[in-house]
């Protein structure tokens, strides 16, 4: 099988509400990318990627449209079903910009699926599960707004929560124990700073409620900071933007600086590198938040895939978001039933695309 087309197609995401995190930074729309790459089979796989803003990670939309076009050209001629191979052909054409490769990758994964008539779960290492267990963000708010949200979200089913800290420390220690205080047996928060403090405040805000049955998300921007934050408290700690390759990921656990981590498919360049790091997090024993920094039904539904195919222990947490919003670009991705959600069994993604939807490719190459 050969690849002849690759195709990339800007779409306007809406977002059911505006997404706070601290320091002023929001989303209240997703400019999305979505992805199709077609095989001499006549088969077509579909892949999404969706940089959270500009200022997020080193990735903005315009840039991912860019890198596709740059190394499209590169990938008429592969064998989709190879992924590796793929990667490394995209590796020879464009150095790092793991995010450009994200979407590429996820439709040879579709297309590997559709070819070998197994769903894309099954192809990861099986399915563990009749479903996926979500949790809800916590938008940045004052601490009555954000108790108020996790009343809201158990009422929707969820049990797991991710209230976004990271602002001024005082407030934070506030929004914090006013969160623990809500919280009951078989809940799991995690306040989630997105890296907002100083090493300084952060140390304040862990000192401050060490003793809350809480857990700490990138507390700062760099490894270094959130290493001397974890090396002052017993709180379990999560990272998230700083592990963004293999080798980040065996730095800090040789430090023994985190208990989880957060996995996002585009910041470490799609599936293959993200089963990678999966599979090496299932043997050193680290649990994972599988997800992607932002997305419509295309990442959501790779996302269900690839956490359904990890063992529950290894399961921290998958973000409710990417079910939330229509893309409207396909049928059959997972819909949320009590907070959880269940990966397709077709073949491949198990999406059928809505071709129609699409408009105008930004990027076509054959
Ligand atoms: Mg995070």
């Amino acid at each position: 099988m050969k690849i002849v087309r690759v195709g990339a197609y800007r779409v306007d995401l809406p977002r059911e509400r505006t997404y706070r995190l601290s320091g002023g930074r929001t989303s209240s729309s997703f400019d999305t990318t979505v992805v199709r790459v077609e095989s001499d089979a006549g088969l077509v796989g579909l892949g999404e990627v969706c940089p959270f803003g500009a200022a997020y990670l080193p990735a903005y939309a315009a840039g991912a449209r860019t890198g596709i076009a740059e190394v499209a050209p590169h990938l008429i001629g592969e064998d989709p079903r190879q992924v590796e191979r793929v990667n490394q052909t995209m590796d020879m054409a464009l150095k790092g910009h793991p995010y450009v490769k994200s979407a590429l990758d996820m439709a040879c994964w579709d297309l590997l699926g559709q070819a070998a008539g197994m769903a894309l779960s099954t192809l990861l290492g099986g399915r563990f599960g009749d479903d996926v267990e979500l949790y809800q963000t916590i938008p940045h708010g004052t601490p009555d707004a954000m108790r108020a949200g996790l009343v809201e979200a158990r009422a929707e089913g969820y049990r797991r929560f991710q209230p976004k800290v990271g602002g001024e420390p005082d407030t934070d220690i506030e929004r914090i124990i006013a969160l623990a205080a809500e919280r009951r047996d078989g809940e799991v928060v995690v306040v989630d700073a997105n890296g907002g403090w100083l090493a300084h405040e952060a140390m304040r805000v862990v000192g401050a409620v060490g003793d809350l049955d809480i857990t700490i998300e990138q507390p700062c921007a760099t490894y270094e900071a959130c290493l001397a934050v974890r090396r002052l408290t017993d709180l379990p700690l999560v990272l998230d933007e700083v592990i963004d390759s293999v080798e980040a990921l065996l730095h800090a656990h040789a430090d023994g600086a985190m208990d989880a981590i957060n996995l996002k498919l585009s910041k470490l360049g799609g599936m293959t590198r993200a089963r990678q790091i999966r599979d090496l997090c299932v043997a050193l024993g680290l649990p994972m938040t599988i997800e992607d920094s932002g997305g419509g039904d295309i990442i959501g539904t790779a996302v269900a895939h690839l956490a359904q195919a990890t063992p529950e222990k290894y399961r921290f947490g998958v973000s409710s978001g990417f079910f939330k919003v229509k893309l409207n670009t396909t049928e059959g991705a997972p819909r949320i039933a009590q907070g959880r959600v269940s990966a397709p069994i077709g073949p491949g993604l198990g999406l059928r695309l809505r071709a129609e939807t699409l408009g105008e490719p930004v990027v076509d190459v054959t």
